[in-house]
Protein backbone atom coordinates (compact mmCIF):
# COMPACT_ATOMS: atom_id res chain seq x y z
CA UNK A 1 0.00 0.00 0.00
CA UNK A 2 1.42 3.06 -0.85
CA UNK A 3 1.12 6.44 2.01
CA UNK A 4 -1.17 8.87 1.02
CA UNK A 5 -0.71 12.54 0.41
CA UNK A 6 -1.21 15.26 3.02
CA UNK A 7 -3.62 17.67 2.75
CA UNK A 8 -3.86 20.53 4.73
CA UNK A 9 -6.70 23.33 4.89
CA UNK A 10 -4.94 26.79 4.40
CA UNK A 11 -7.51 29.77 5.38
CA UNK A 12 -4.51 31.96 6.19
CA UNK A 13 -6.88 35.20 6.16
CA UNK A 14 -9.30 34.31 8.67
CA UNK A 15 -8.44 36.28 11.41
CA UNK A 16 -9.74 39.65 8.78
CA UNK A 17 -13.51 38.08 9.42
CA UNK A 18 -13.15 40.18 13.03
CA UNK A 19 -11.89 43.60 11.43
CA UNK A 20 -13.74 46.16 10.05
CA UNK A 21 -13.53 47.49 6.11
CA UNK A 22 -12.68 46.10 3.11
CA UNK A 23 -10.32 43.27 4.10
CA UNK A 24 -12.76 41.30 5.40
CA UNK A 25 -13.45 39.64 2.12
CA UNK A 26 -9.99 38.09 2.26
CA UNK A 27 -11.56 35.24 4.65
CA UNK A 28 -13.02 33.47 1.52
CA UNK A 29 -9.01 33.83 0.15
CA UNK A 30 -8.96 29.63 1.08
CA UNK A 31 -7.02 26.77 -0.39
CA UNK A 32 -6.12 22.78 0.19
CA UNK A 33 -2.62 22.38 0.01
CA UNK A 34 -1.35 18.46 -1.12
CA UNK A 35 1.93 17.41 0.20
CA UNK A 36 4.15 14.71 -0.38
CA UNK A 37 3.34 12.22 2.76
CA UNK A 38 7.64 11.55 2.76
CA UNK A 39 8.92 15.03 2.75
CA UNK A 40 6.25 17.22 2.60
CA UNK A 41 7.03 18.85 -1.20
CA UNK A 42 3.52 20.47 -2.22
CA UNK A 43 2.62 19.34 -5.26
CA UNK A 44 -0.86 20.78 -5.65
CA UNK A 45 -2.92 23.59 -4.51
CA UNK A 46 -6.90 23.66 -5.02
CA UNK A 47 -8.96 26.51 -5.02
CA UNK A 48 -11.85 24.76 -4.13
CA UNK A 49 -12.77 22.72 -1.47
CA UNK A 50 -13.08 18.84 -2.51
CA UNK A 51 -12.25 19.24 -6.11
CA UNK A 52 -12.57 15.75 -7.60
CA UNK A 53 -9.14 14.52 -9.41
CA UNK A 54 -8.96 12.12 -12.13
CA UNK A 55 -5.39 9.96 -12.36
CA UNK A 56 -4.09 6.49 -11.34
CA UNK A 57 -3.78 7.72 -7.87
CA UNK A 58 0.39 7.59 -8.26
CA UNK A 59 2.34 9.92 -8.64
CA UNK A 60 6.36 10.43 -8.01
CA UNK A 61 7.39 12.89 -5.67
CA UNK A 62 9.38 15.53 -8.12
CA UNK A 63 11.84 16.36 -4.81
CA UNK A 64 12.22 12.92 -3.04
CA UNK A 65 11.35 10.18 -5.92
CA UNK A 66 9.48 8.40 -3.69
CA UNK A 67 5.82 6.54 -5.02
CA UNK A 68 2.62 7.72 -3.39
CA UNK A 69 -1.31 8.02 -3.68
CA UNK A 70 -2.60 11.51 -4.51
CA UNK A 71 -5.96 10.97 -3.60
CA UNK A 72 -6.62 11.27 -7.72
CA UNK A 73 -8.70 7.80 -9.03
CA UNK A 74 -9.64 7.12 -12.28
CA UNK A 75 -13.67 7.37 -13.82
CA UNK A 76 -14.44 3.83 -12.89
CA UNK A 77 -13.13 4.15 -9.60
CA UNK A 78 -15.67 7.03 -8.38
CA UNK A 79 -18.95 7.15 -6.97
CA UNK A 80 -21.68 8.81 -7.85
CA UNK A 81 -21.64 12.05 -6.41
CA UNK A 82 -17.80 12.49 -7.38
CA UNK A 83 -18.82 11.84 -11.36
CA UNK A 84 -21.70 14.24 -10.89
CA UNK A 85 -19.08 17.00 -9.45
CA UNK A 86 -16.42 16.89 -12.53
CA UNK A 87 -19.48 17.70 -15.02
CA UNK A 88 -21.18 20.23 -11.91
CA UNK A 89 -18.20 22.19 -10.79
CA UNK A 90 -19.16 24.33 -7.38
CA UNK A 91 -19.43 27.76 -9.71
CA UNK A 92 -21.66 26.06 -12.16
CA UNK A 93 -24.10 24.95 -9.62
CA UNK A 94 -24.05 28.54 -8.02
CA UNK A 95 -24.85 30.12 -11.41
CA UNK A 96 -27.29 27.69 -11.90
CA UNK A 97 -28.76 28.62 -8.42
CA UNK A 98 -28.76 32.17 -8.84
CA UNK A 99 -30.96 32.07 -12.62
CA UNK A 100 -33.12 29.28 -10.72
CA UNK A 101 -33.97 32.13 -7.81
CA UNK A 102 -34.63 34.88 -10.23
CA UNK A 103 -37.20 32.54 -12.33
CA UNK A 104 -38.80 31.77 -9.17
CA UNK A 105 -39.17 35.31 -7.86
CA UNK A 106 -40.53 36.39 -11.07
CA UNK A 107 -43.43 34.28 -10.68
CA UNK A 108 -43.93 36.32 -7.45
CA UNK A 109 -42.94 39.97 -8.82
CA UNK A 110 -44.68 39.59 -12.13
CA UNK A 111 -48.61 40.33 -12.65
CA UNK A 112 -50.75 37.69 -12.45
CA UNK A 113 -51.30 36.76 -15.93
CA UNK A 114 -47.71 36.14 -16.85
CA UNK A 115 -47.43 33.61 -14.55
CA UNK A 116 -45.61 31.18 -16.48
CA UNK A 117 -43.61 27.85 -15.39
CA UNK A 118 -42.65 28.04 -18.84
CA UNK A 119 -40.54 31.29 -18.04
CA UNK A 120 -39.28 29.86 -15.14
CA UNK A 121 -38.21 26.38 -17.02
CA UNK A 122 -36.81 28.68 -20.13
CA UNK A 123 -34.99 30.78 -17.36
CA UNK A 124 -33.25 27.55 -15.58
CA UNK A 125 -32.46 26.20 -18.80
CA UNK A 126 -30.07 29.32 -19.49
CA UNK A 127 -28.76 28.71 -15.73
CA UNK A 128 -27.09 25.73 -17.31
CA UNK A 129 -25.36 27.18 -20.10
CA UNK A 130 -21.88 27.46 -18.48
CA UNK A 131 -21.96 23.99 -17.33
CA UNK A 132 -22.61 22.83 -20.76
CA UNK A 133 -19.98 24.98 -22.13
CA UNK A 134 -17.87 23.79 -19.68
CA UNK A 135 -18.84 19.70 -20.25
CA UNK A 136 -16.40 19.25 -23.18
CA UNK A 137 -13.15 19.66 -20.44
CA UNK A 138 -14.53 17.23 -18.02
CA UNK A 139 -15.97 14.78 -20.30
CA UNK A 140 -12.36 14.62 -22.46
CA UNK A 141 -10.76 13.79 -18.78
CA UNK A 142 -13.42 11.32 -18.35
CA UNK A 143 -12.97 9.65 -21.61
CA UNK A 144 -8.67 9.78 -21.07
CA UNK A 145 -9.42 8.01 -17.38
CA UNK A 146 -11.36 5.44 -18.91
CA UNK A 147 -9.04 4.90 -21.63
CA UNK A 148 -5.97 4.46 -18.65
CA UNK A 149 -8.22 2.39 -16.39
CA UNK A 150 -8.93 0.01 -19.14
CA UNK A 151 -5.26 -0.06 -19.68
CA UNK A 152 -4.16 -0.98 -16.43
CA UNK A 153 -6.84 -3.58 -15.93
CA UNK A 154 -5.44 -5.00 -19.07
CA UNK A 155 -2.00 -5.08 -17.81
CA UNK A 156 -2.85 -6.29 -14.28
CA UNK A 157 -4.70 -9.27 -16.23
CA UNK A 158 -1.81 -10.76 -18.18
ZN1 LIG B 1 8.64 13.80 -1.46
Amino acid sequence: MLRRAIREDRNPFSIFGFTPGFQRLLIFVRWTSYKCPHCGHVFRRDFWPGSVRLGSGQRTCQECGTLFDDGSREWPELAFESKLRLFLPPLAIGIWCGFLAAAVASLYIGPRDEHSWGVVFFVSAVGLMPAIAWSPVPLTRMIYSIHRYKARGDRDAR
